[in-house]
């Protein structure tokens, strides 16, 4: 049982961002313009506990593209539609390869490692735009309800300038469509993953839509059941070994919680019966994850005493 006196943890979340606003190491992702144009300063953390108590410190009202972190609300409503039918179609295995490689997808026959990676979040977004008849609004409605905020979207810039930037990702649906793991249209696919990537909210926003995950599957604000204790220990399972890129195993080792990354600079980290961490900084490390963000959510957990090995 973690009990911490609100005052102590304002405290602590503030020693915690002053020292990573010492950090300028790390590079703006830069593979559309509308990343690399965000001010790299910025800077944001956020607590939100179990209890229903929310700590900010920096920018948390800012929003940003939260990139691969949406992966998880696509598995959320491809688990609900599909059932134990989509494990035969993705793996649940970490990759050991770049999120975005497309060698290993060759090697298994079109079926992705696991839903976190490109291909994995692909397939999934094959699944919703095939058994959702409108497979943006389904997402857009999840992610509202979820962070209790009506004005989240997707960015228009970024979506279109994902599309425009797509190559690869094309490359890994084309390739899963010959190997007959694709049921519905590439380009109508690939446009619901570019869509989805595009996603834009603010670190608090981020924190309060994961906090079921701390809860097994029932959010502490709304008390609403937002899915069963198992698919929600299974996603944190995926999270814990497939959700950091090629630095999950530090993560684990370093950190020991749940937690999924994406190149805008965001992370949110799960802590079972506590909480939930998000941090957001733009500057990457050489793995992809937020240098800033990595060090927040690492000294929280640590100084908290969150692992949960
Ligand atoms: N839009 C990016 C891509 O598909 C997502 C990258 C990420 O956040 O990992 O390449």
């Amino acid at each position: 049982q973690h009990i911490h006196a609100p005052d102590d943890l304002n405290r602590l979340l503030q020693e915690i961002y002053d020292e990573a606003m010492t950090i300028t190491s790390g590079k703006v992702a830069d593979y559309i313009p509308a990343l690399a144009e965000v001010n790299p300063d910025y800077c944001a953390l956020t607590l939100a506990t179990l209890d229903g108590e929310v700590f900010n410190v920096g920018d948390t009202q800012q929003p940003f593209s939260i990139q691969s972190v949406s992966k998880i609300f696509g598995l959320m409503l491809a688990m609900e539609r599909l059932g134990d039918e989509l494990w035969q179609r993705v793996k649940m295995e970490p990759s050991g390869q770049a999120f975005n490689s497309i060698v290993q997808l060759e090697w298994e026959k079109g079926i992705p490692r696991n839903p976190m990676i490109n291909a994995g979040a692909i397939l999934v977004s094959d699944v919703l735009v095939s058994r959702y008849s409108a497979s943006k609004n389904a997402v857009l409605s999840l992610v509202r309800t979820l962070c209790g905020n009506e004005s989240v979207h997707a960015d228009h810039e970024v979506h279109l300038s994902e599309k425009a930037h797509g190559h690869r990702n094309a490359a890994l649906a084309h390739l899963m469509k010959s190997f007959g793991n694709i049921e519905s249209d590439v380009d109508e696919l690939l446009d619901h993953y570019f869509w989805q990537c595009a996603l834009t909210m603010t670190c608090e926003n981020l924190a309060r839509s994961f906090t079921f995950l701390a809860n097994d599957g029932v959010c502490p604000f709304s008390k609403n059941s937002i899915m069963s204790k198992r698919d929600s220990q299974r996603i944190n399972a995926l999270l814990s070994t497939s959700g950091m890129y090629d630095q999950s195993g530090e993560f684990a080792f370093t950190v020991g919680v749940p937690a999924k990354s994406g190149v805008g600079g965001g992370i949110v980290a799960v802590v079972p019966d506590f909480g939930v961490i998000a941090a957001w900084s733009p500057r990457l490390n050489e793995y992809g994850n937020s240098a800033r963000g990595m060090f927040m959510v690492r000294e929280l957990a640590n100084r908290l005493g969150l692992s949960v090995y």
